[in-house]
């Protein structure tokens, strides 16, 4: 006898439609998640405490990474995440619900072709580029299912590379929109490009528990005090404990599946809330720990079918981590230069910009070789915080610290004279040889247990895709009267994006999980995270990450 039919490891986006699906089924599941359970009371909008102290992240100090990163001389160099002179880690939310709670939700799907990347654009030196054992079609009614379950407003734009969609729209109307939404679309208009409404994974009705978006502009990086945002916490979990079928116990991290002499699963062993090491079994085990965590744990989990980590006899797990190529951009207008009322309406920080162009898809330019992938370009309103607005100003151009009057000078064009509208151009992350997970060989956290270690290589192709986005973002930026538009293509990850490490595929050989997202080489392990992707797409990953669980959670019941 069991102790639950099935386990999941890790609460965000990639275990919530697991646990939910399972419960509401009539199956008893356990989520073990590593860090505390908050809910909407917990989310005050205080700056200091969820961007710099880190109250809903795991303590880089005690839970360090190692960073390795290329030098300007090509040679690697590793840094844990620990040393002062680390710039940046890989944990984004430890709490029940995951980095889904801190999201913005700028919610994209993935088009048929990114589906079939190599067969449809071909190799590209340097990158393992593949098809994925699944196509759009297998997910379509899952990206639809994520719009009621998690709850997506927007509005559908026709546009030639709009996905194919069997519904005709949203089930919620988009949100409410800021005067740029209307520059935007003026603007691009002119330009001959479709300027798209933004999907959000935010309520604009409520549902059940949940009250619809507030507007109070602390949204991404900031838990959500209504429960509008489609976090896995709110849209799922809550629901899944509500059946009576599912338990959540919090403050559990996991540090080891274990597996039997005929190489199942047998069990999970996690240290609970006072340090203890505890155990439970399941049917089934599904693991969601976001992608350099699940490769992490699958690496600590050897047993003796599996000597070199879970998943890991073609020594594939960690391999092909991705994240999201691009840039980021900003531009400013002067506030004296518009009428009172024009300027009342911009100074507004609630309503959202949710304007996008993905007009440069797909393209066929001399500029990027002829036919190529490109990627989405995404208009995003300021962020109200003012320590948000204030940071950027703390450099000049040449990445210097500024002082003084200067600074002062800086600090009052932000907050009185100016306004500011940022975008983002999303790309296909390739994925290569020099970008992956490990165990470090030396570096331990807290519980004694060796830390991820994380090369960090990009190929040169996804900056030249960033540059020819931007080049077309700016264009849109100046003829809606933005001075000044900057962008900034430095090929660094985007720690909040994450994919890859356990790819599905057909061939053992070269992936770690089957087309269902069950492992090769252990039948009752499913790793249902973005860890599983191939290629992600010119977009964010978070929608392909719930409609690809919701699909896993079919076959796992079914497999029950
Ligand atoms: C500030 C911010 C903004 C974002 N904006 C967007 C956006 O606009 N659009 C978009 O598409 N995506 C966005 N994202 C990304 C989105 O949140 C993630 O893609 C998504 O949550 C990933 O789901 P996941 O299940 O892989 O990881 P998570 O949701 O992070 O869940 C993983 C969970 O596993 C737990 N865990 C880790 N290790 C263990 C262990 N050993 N034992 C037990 N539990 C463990 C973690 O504590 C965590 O709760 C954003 C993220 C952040 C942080």
């Amino acid at each position: 006898m069991k102790d639950f039919d099935v386990c999941v490891i890790g609460s965000g986006a990639g275990g919530g439609p697991i646990a939910w699906e399972a419960a509401r089924a009539g199956r008893s599941v356990v989520v073990l998640e590593k860090g505390p359970w908050f809910d909407e009371r917990d989310f005050y909008k205080d700056e200091v405490a969820c961007n710099h102290r880190r109250v809903f992240r795991s303590d880089y100090k005690t839970e360090p990474q190692v960073i390795e990163e290329p030098g300007a001389d090509g040679q690697w160099s590793a840094l844990p995440t620990s040393d002062p002179n680390s710039g940046h880690d890989y944990w984004n939310g430890n709490c029940v619900g995951g980095s889904s709670n801190f999201m913005s939700g700028h919610f994209f799907r993935m088009k048929p072709d990114d589906l079939r990347l190599l067969s449809t654009f071909g190799p590209i030196a340097g990158a393992n580029i593949a098809d994925w054992p699944i196509g759009y079609e297998h997910l379509e009614p899952y990206y639809t299912k994520v719009e009621t379950e998690v709850g997506i407003s927007g509005r559908v734009v026709p546009h030639r590379f709009l996905e194919p969609r069997s519904t005709p729209d949203f089930p919620y109307a988009p949100t409410t929109e800021h005067l740029f939404s209307q520059w935007v679309d003026k603007a691009a208009a002119e330009m001959g490009y479709t300027p798209l409404t933004v999907a959000r994974a935010i309520l604009t009705r409520p549902r059940d528990e949940r009250r619809p978006c507030e507007y109070s502009g602390f949204c991404g990086s900031f838990g959500c005090s209504s429960g509008a945002k489609g976090s896995a916490r709110a849209a799922l979990l809550n629901r899944a404990v509500a059946t009576g079928n599912c338990e959540v116990r919090p403050q559990a991290h996991v540090y080891r599946i274990e597996t039997g002499a005929d190489g199942r699963a047998t069990g999970v062993l996690y240290y609970d809330r006072d340090g203890q090491a505890q155990r439970v079994d399941a049917k089934a085990f599904v693991v969601a720990c976001q992608a350099i965590e699940s490769s992490r744990l699958l690496l600590l989990s050897s047993g003796p079918r599996h000597p070199h980590g879970l998943g890991n006899n073609h020594g594939q797990v960690g391999r092909n981590l991705i994240f999201s190529a691009g840039a980021t951009g900003a531009g400013h207008v002067l506030l004296q230069d518009y009428d009172e009322e024009t300027v009342r309406r911009m100074k507004l920080l609630g309503p959202f910009v949710n304007r996008g162009l993905q007009d440069f898809y797909f393209v066929d330019d001399p500029a990027l070789g002829g036919r190529a992938k490109g990627g989405t370009i995404d208009f995003v309103g300021n962020s109200p915080s003012f320590i948000h607005r204030a940071m950027p100003e703390r450099r000049d151009q040449n990445g210097e610290l500024v002082w003084g009057r200067e600074f002062k000078r800086r600090l009052e064009s932000v907050f009185w004279n100016n306004r500011v509208l940022r975008f983002e151009v999303f790309c296909d992350w390739l994925p290569n040889d020099d970008c992956h997970v490990a165990l470090d060989p030396d570096v331990k956290d807290k519980w004694g247990l060796p830390v991820s270690r994380v090369r960090i290589g990009h190929h040169p192709h996804d900056d030249r895709v960033s540059q020819y986005l931007v080049d077309r973002a700016r264009p849109v930026m100046e003829r809606m009267g933005f001075r000044n538009v900057i962008a900034n293509i430095n090929g660094a990850p985007t720690p909040n994006l994450q994919a890859g490490g356990c790819r599905f595929g057909t061939d053992p050989a070269t992936s770690v999980l089957d087309a269902d997202c069950r492992m090769h080489d252990c039948e009752n392990v499913y790793v249902s995270d973005g860890s599983f992707m191939p290629s992600g797409g010119s977009v964010p990953f978070t929608w392909t990450i719930y409609a690809n669980a919701f699909r896993v959670a079919d076959r796992l019941i079914a497999s029950l």
